[in-house]
């Protein structure tokens, strides 16, 4: 079915994943501040809309993919928040990484307003947008999420339903400290092999083939000249931002301390991803934490 859909953030994420919400057939109006990957999306068939509030009006849903929690609650709420103009019959699905309180927050303030609301975090990353293969972790209710699917569809492959508003973003921050953890280690472990005399290449075959193999060793690959469409082949151009990464260990090490978790694996990751930044890596890749197992 195709429906009118308003999409606002159109980044390294949001960009593809509007593109396929146009190529599904959708009618889809973008905003972003940037007005250059708007004006992008429009010669792909998008509609430009001036602003977010032109951006959310008349549409039978609303998508946000935006950096922060900060830039999500300050479009929502607030004296000139959407919340106060969206059409009640809206749709909103939010699918940026952002603490579970803030999604709580939101999601309230629009039922307040009778306006539906989703979290609807996602992993596979920008291959996975533009490949339409996203992995979609929601929360909301069953009517919300029955009603966000098949919009989701369009752009993904795997759709969980992790629980009530929020629990989308629990799920994502556990997968990402997991991911962050994995990719310093199997940066940890090819520097370590090519320090001895290996071939990086070579490791990583054998590594991929072995008990180490994971997603970064198979997809990702951190170490330079290994994979040539990784980020690390392509000076670290990002991909899944450095500071992102960071942004999201914050939200791990938050929810730890909440529930009194323990996690020295994720807490070593934060303290690392907060060194690359300060180290002025906060716009590269994620994977460029390779870079601080180097001895050069
Ligand atoms: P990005 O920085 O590339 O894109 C964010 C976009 O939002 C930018 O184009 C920016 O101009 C726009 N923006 C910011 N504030 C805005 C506002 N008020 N109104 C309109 N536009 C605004 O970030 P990204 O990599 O696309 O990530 C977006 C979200 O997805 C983040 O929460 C990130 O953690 C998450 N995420 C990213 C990846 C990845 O691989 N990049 C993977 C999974 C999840």
């Amino acid at each position: 079915m195709s429906l009118s859909i308003g999409f606002i953030g159109l980044g390294n994420m949001g960009g593809p994943m509007a593109a396929n919400l146009v190529k599904a057939g959708h009618q889809v109006k973008v905003f972003d501040l940037n007005r250059s990957v708007v004006n992008l999306l429009a010669e792909n068939g998008a509609i430009a809309a001036d602003d977010a509030k032109h951006c959310a009006t008349d549409v039978d849903v609303l998508i946000s993919m935006l950096p922060a929690s900060k830039h999500v609650k300050s479009l929502y709420l607030g004296d000139t928040g959407l919340v106060h103009i969206l059409a009640k019959s809206t749709l909103v699905i939010d699918c940026s990484t952002i603490d579970a309180a803030s999604a709580r927050d939101v999601g309230a303030e629009l039922s307040e307003h009778g306006i539906d609301f989703v979290d609807a975090p996602v992993s596979g990353g920008v291959a996975g947008a533009t490949a339409g293969t996203l992995t979609f972790i929601v929360g909301g209710g069953d009517e919300q999420f029955a009603k966000a699917q098949p919009v989701l569809a369009d752009m993904g492959k795997n759709i969980f339903h992790a629980g009530d508003i929020g629990a989308g973003q629990v799920a994502k921050i556990c997968n990402n400290m997991l991911l962050s953890i994995l990719m310093a280690g199997t940066s940890e472990a090819i520097q370590m092999g090519i320090n001895n005399g290996l071939d990086a290449k070579v490791l990583s075959d054998i590594m991929t083939a072995s008990s180490g193999r994971n997603w970064t060793l198979e997809l990702y690959n951190p170490c330079p000249g290994v994979m040539a469409t990784a980020p690390a082949s392509n000076d670290y151009k990002p991909g899944f931002m450095v500071d992102l990464m960071a942004k999201d260990l914050g939200l791990a090490m938050e929810a730890a301390q909440q529930s009194n978790s323990v996690t020295p694996m994720g807490s070593m990751a934060k303290n690392l991803y907060t060194m690359l930044q300060h180290q002025g890596a906060g716009s590269e890749d994620f994977s460029a934490i390779f870079k601080l197992f180097s001895k050069e």
